[in-house]
């Protein structure tokens, strides 16, 4: 279980993961994405909703 971080250098800005993330977590900042870890339940509640969803496999979890 871990919090999802954005490898900046993979990201394309598609906004998949916006798409999917519940409670808008994500937005996108210089056609890049970011996560407000304020809003991301990923550590508490296991989402893997967009590290799953990511094309580029720009997301990946932390411990
Ligand atoms: S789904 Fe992946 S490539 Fe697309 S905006 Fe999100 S992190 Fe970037
Ligand atoms: S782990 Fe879930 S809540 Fe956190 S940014 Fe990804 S989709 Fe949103």
């Amino acid at each position: 279980m871990g919090i999802p971080v954005i490898e900046q250098e993979r990201c394309t800005g598609c906004r998949e993961c916006i798409s999917v993330c519940e409670p808008n977590a994500i937005e996108i900042v210089n056609e890049k994405a970011v996560i407000d870890y304020g809003r991301c339940y990923g550590d508490t509640e296991r989402c893997r909703a967009c590290i799953e969803i990511c094309p580029q496999d720009a997301i990946f979890e932390m411990d």
